[in-house]
């Protein structure tokens, strides 16, 4: 399988290639360059496998010529041991037709571990095999650091430094990111805002002697690698509901477009998939996109579902590389136009949007009385990104298709929400209750890249 830029201007790359790389050259994203479509017997016979087995059979075609068999067999088991949950994601049933995929059963409690979990053990397995190391360097407002964190933590090849606003993640976010004692992770509470964090990140990129120097990768939401460990999921919860004999829909809790994009994946591979629903908090570009009125950022108004908290969806760019008829230049031009505020959709790309996505709003008070309404009707807790999808899938549930909606995160990592809205205060999993006794480890710096650079160079195993 070859990738290619959505920009249509970078060199063609493998899977292994495309992974380590993250960011085309030409500024676009990677994809592959056909989509392996599955048999609908393939589809059936997935019915009640094992999720690791259902993980092997969908991913496979990806990455099969960057890994052997065997080897990617054993990554897959490394990667989803961790979960507490022996079904990887579960599926709960809230009402007649409407379902909760809860994604939330991983290592740091969202469903970013999913794909974390999995492109750790295939960068260290990738990197051995080349005798390379790197150095991966992330911003976080929260899930994102505490997943990278957890997936690389023991990993010889590669050294993790998270840079986060102090005093700005939640606690249990700060402790999932201070508290593993792994040497070849690090938190670093910076002395801003998450922008400076971002800023800071994007500035150690660009500094080509110092990204050489430490042979700087990045894992963030737009490598392929984590879209396809996404795809998964999409499929072990069809097939569970009786896929690919009948259709399903979905809803998904949306910020940067990957998790979605992900069952966008899966209905091209030949899941049937009925509608794919956008569920956005108040900070709603994509629901306006798809509502006709163009592509324009505003300003990000903090929320309760803080991970949904952005203006520009990074992962939207693939979507409307298939939407242009994969038409790089016209993606490329899109993007230009996006340094100064804003595109129009053009009508054929909007309706082919249309064809597969829906797209809906929660606003703050939705969010909490969903949380309340859902805890009395079906004895589930929900956090409030979840929140913002049941109450957006439940307003686009027909009656012969089943709904599910992606449970993203866990009640505990969000609860002051949580409780504002239930009155209950939800408790850790037994496996983590002694997070707060465990000692924290992390370093305070200032907003100064030299003072930043100095540290990861001084930090670096090798
Ligand atoms: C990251 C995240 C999201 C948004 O997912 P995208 O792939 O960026 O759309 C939603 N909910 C939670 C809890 C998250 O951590």
């Amino acid at each position: 399988m070859k990738y290619i830029s959505t920009r249509g201007q970078a060199p063609e790359l493998t899977f292994e290639e495309a992974m380590l790389t993250g960011l085309a050259r030409d500024g676009g994203l990677y994809l592959p360059a056909e989509i392996p479509v599955m048999t609908k017997d393939e589809i059936a016979s997935l019915a009640g496998l094992p999720y690791e087995e259902i993980a092997f059979r969908v991913m496979w075609p990806y990455v099969s010529g960057s890994f052997a068999e065997d080897e990617f067999k054993s990554i897959i088991a490394r990667a989803y041991q961790g979960f507490g949950h022996a079904a990887r994601a579960p599926l709960k049933q809230l009402n007649e037709n409407h379902f909760l995929l809860e994604l939330f059963h991983g290592p740091t409690l969202a469903f970013k571990d999913f794909a974390m979990q999995l492109i750790g053990q295939l960068f260290q397995v990738a990197l051995k095999r080349r005798g390379e190391r790197v150095t991966i360097v992330g911003a976080t407002s929260g899930d994102t650091g505490s997943a990278a964190i957890e997936a690389f933590r023991g990993l010889d090849a590669v050294d993790v430094f998270i840079l986060f606003p102090h005093g700005r993640v939640s606690e249990v976010q700060r402790r999932q990111m201070t508290t593993p004692a792994d040497s070849n992770v690090h938190a670093l509470a910076l002395e801003g805002d998450f922008d400076d964090c971002q800023a800071a990140v994007k500035d150690m990129f660009n500094d080509f002697d110092f990204r050489d120097g430490v042979k700087l990768a990045g894992v963030n939401s737009i490598n392929f690698a984590r879209v396809l460990a996404q795809v998964v999921y999409y499929f072990s919860a069809a097939t569970s509901l009786g896929a690919p004999h009948r259709k399903v829909s979905f809803t998904v809790p949306t910020g940067n477009f990957g998790d979605i994009f992900a069952g966008y994946i899966a209905k091209r591979m030949g899941l049937p998939i009925d509608r794919l629903v956008v569920a956005t908090n108040q900070n709603d570009i994509l629901h306006r996109c798809l509502s006709g009125e163009g592509y324009y950022k505003g300003d990000t108004i903090p929320s309760i579902s803080p991970s949904m908290d952005i203006q520009v969806s990074s992962n939207f760019e693939r979507a409307l590389y298939y939407a242009y008829g994969e038409d790089g230049n016209a993606v490329a031009q899109l993007m230009e136009e996006l340094k100064s505020g804003g595109f129009d959709v053009s009508q054929g790309a909007l309706q082919a949007l249309r064809e597969t996505f829906d797209s809906g709003r929660a606003s703050e008070e939705e969010t909490l009385e969903t949380i309340k309404a859902t805890l009395a009707s079906s004895a589930e807790l929900l956090c409030p990104h979840s929140a913002v999808g049941v109450k957006v899938g439940e307003e686009h549930r027909a009656p012969d298709v089943p709904m599910i909606t992606l449970a993203t995160a866990h009640p505990a990592k969000f609860p002051a929400a949580v409780e504002q809205a239930s009155g209950v205060h939800p408790p850790l999993p037994p496996r983590m209750a002694d997070l707060y006794e465990r000692p924290e480890r992390v370093t305070r710096i200032t907003n100064d890249l030299g003072a930043i650079q100095a540290h990861i160079k001084g930090h670096i195993s090798a």
